[in-house]
């Protein structure tokens, strides 16, 4: 059975401008242990999509099912939810002052979080979150676990988040932008640690990111959105050597090349589209160089880009046409 098992997911929110169809049928699976990347610009869905899962977005209208460990996260009740989430699941954000309140110090509120959840001691409790402080890196944990969030660095704030996040063991850990405030060192730091960890704990990890180059290296499997579907669905290898989806390419177009030197960036040209006015068909078509006629007016589903093949493209170019994906791939190289 799978961990998570998200059905035609459909997230919409009313607004005096109209409705914003913000997910518009989206489906995936999520085996245990295993790690999701959720790609996109803003505005693409990525975020809200875990976030209806978590429960908060309140005010939306939701349709689909999310089933996790079997019962659908959509239909249970708030209080059961509550259990679910920080317990089974856990969610760090990209913004650990945000998550992290300012008033209280940051072992008390791993401590209170641990106690919500189990009857332990809070001496129990307060040794654990000090062993956990260790384990996410933040150094002489026993003499810091006292600290207010602001008497830590912003890379220290997100391990004590992260630390938060494991205290419960969780079967699956949500990161949404876990590491777009830090500076590049300390965001790979971070990164590296999500993974040993993940792999210590044999967790689920779902990565949310605007970054193709963050997770296209350590994914097992990659979900790119666009304007509230998925555009492509692809394990590693696929993404890299196959990418089929226009989009996906330009956003490997926009990556750096890890030479660096005299790599070019492409950024893709135009803008994501209003959430409220869809374009027609395929809603990415105002910005494709492939867009057809049919493009214009059918709206294509995501369908196998190879037989027998998990991979995915929701595109109506054939693959054998996209000879232009070769170049691209040899400029790439
Ligand atoms: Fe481009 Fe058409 Fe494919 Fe959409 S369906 S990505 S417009 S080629
Ligand atoms: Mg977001």
């Amino acid at each position: 059975m799978s961990l998570l098992e998200v059905s035609d997911l459909r997230v919409s929110f009313r607004t005096t401008d109209g409705e914003v169809q913000a997910v518009r049928g989206v489906s995936f699976d999520l085996e245990p242990g295993r790690t999701l990347g959720i790609v996109g610009e803003s505005g693409s869905g990525k975020s809200v999509c875990t976030q209806t899962l978590l429960g908060l977005t309140t005010g939306a209208r939701v349709t689909g099912s999310a089933r996790f460990e079997g019962e659908d996260l959509l239909t249970m009740g708030e209080d059961a939810l509550r259990q679910v989430r920080g317990a089974r699941i856990a969610a760090i954000f990209q913004d650990p002052l945000s998550s992290l309140h300012p008033l209280y110090r940051v072992g008390w509120q791993i401590v209170e979080m641990i106690r919500a959840h189990e009857p332990v001691s809070r001496a129990v409790a307060r040794r654990r979150a000090i062993e956990l402080l260790g384990a996410v890196g933040i150094p002489h944990p026993a003499q810091r676990i006292d600290d207010y969030p602001h008497q830590f660095s912003g890379g220290m704030r997100q391990r004590a988040l992260i630390a938060m996040a494991l205290a419960l063991d969780p079967r699956l850990v949500i990161a949404d932008e876990p590491t777009t405030a830090l500076d590049a060192t300390v965001q790979a730091q971070i990164l590296d640690l999500l993974l040993r960890l993940q792999q210590e704990n044999g967790m689920a990890l779902i990565m949310i990111t605007h970054d193709l180059g963050v997770i296209a290296g350590l994914a097992d499997e990659v979900l790119v959105m666009y304007a509230g579907r998925i555009a492509e669905r692809a394990d590693r290898r696929g993404l890299y050597y196959r990418a089929h989806h226009p989009y996906t390419n330009g956003l490997l177009e926009s990556i750096p090349a890890s030479s660096g030197a005299g790599a070019r960036l492409r950024p893709i040209p135009g803008q994501p589209p209003s959430l409220i006015r869809l374009p027609s068909g395929c809603a990415f078509h105002p910005r494709c160089a492939f867009a057809m006629d049919r493009c214009r007016n059918e709206q294509p589903e995501l369908a196998a880009v190879e037989e027998d093949s998990r991979h995915r493209s929701a595109c109506w170019l054939p693959s054998h046409l996209l000879g232009t994906n070769e170049q691209v791939k040899q400029e790439r190289e």
